[in-house]
């Protein structure tokens, strides 16, 4: 009976993932803590059926990454390998409840996105108060176009204020699948999601779903997400995954 069900959600998921094209969340051996190849991962989109990549690095807090050198050189890549639209990135680390973060203007200006995270080893949690705010300042940045995984109950968030802020700043609010795993290390996403999706849609704020994968085989797994933007019925038009071109205009608001 379990694995009847669980055969009808993979179904269910592989029709629904038909309109999900892109992941712009992903990380690969440079990232120190992950086990992919690019190439590897360019095949797993492919088979995937997304048209675009992107290929998000952590920045140089995080130890283990790449230092800000390795992002100066990618322009060795074509735009486009195997037919899946090729885009480069970088996961930064804000530093302080100020929103400072740790990769220069130069670096920024040369890829074609950047995310802003709270990370363990980067921020120590701080009140409510101070993780807005860290949150409020970086998305004044003007190189940082989506928050990730705002949603973990160890940096409690004012989502209120989150989402007034993506609004007028036109930053897009991180809908993260490995958050939402059930092996994930961040606190609560399910029920802190159901709060920021409700006030998105509300707003009519749009988000992206990125499977935040550090190896291949989850490139494209958007599975908990899809679900549960399916269980509260979150509006279509608002999630950037469905067309290479809304997204690529969404991201471009803000550069
Ligand atoms: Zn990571
Ligand atoms: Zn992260």
């Amino acid at each position: 009976m379990f694995a009847f069900t669980k055969y009808i959600m993979y179904l269910v998921c592989l029709v629904i993932n038909m309109n999900f094209l892109l992941d712009t969340h992903t990380h690969t051996i440079a990232s120190g803590h992950a086990y992919s190849t690019i190439t590897e991962m360019v095949n797993a989109a492919k088979e995937k059926g997304l048209r675009l990549l992107g290929i998000s690095e952590h920045a140089p807090a995080m130890p283990g990454s790449c230092k800000e050198i390795y992002f100066s050189n990618l322009n060795v890549f074509s735009d486009k390998i195997k037919d899946i639209q090729l885009l480069f990135g970088i996961e930064t680390n804000v530093l302080d409840y100020k929103g400072n973060i740790d990769v220069s203007m130069k670096t920024l200006s040369g890829l074609n996105y950047g995310i802003a995270s709270l990370h363990t080893p980067c921020i120590t949690p701080g009140s409510r108060q101070e993780n807005t705010s860290a949150y409020l300042h970086v998305m004044e940045h003007p190189y940082i176009h989506v928050i990730g995984h705002p949603d973990d109950s160890r940096y409690p968030v004012d989502y209120k204020a989150l989402v007034k802020q993506a609004k007028e700043t036109k930053v897009l609010l991180e809908v993260n699948n490995t958050s939402l795993s059930p092996n994930s290390f961040r606190a609560n996403a399910r029920e802190n999601y159901k709060e920021m999706l409700s006030l998105c849609a509300t707003e009519n704020v749009p988000i992206i779903v990125n499977s935040d994968a550090h190896i291949s085989f989850d490139v494209g797994n958007f599975e908990y997400a899809i679900s549960l933007l399916k269980e509260i019925d979150f509006p279509t038009s608002l999630i950037a995954n469905t067309s290479v071109e809304t997204y690529l205009s969404l991201i471009k608001q803000k550069s």
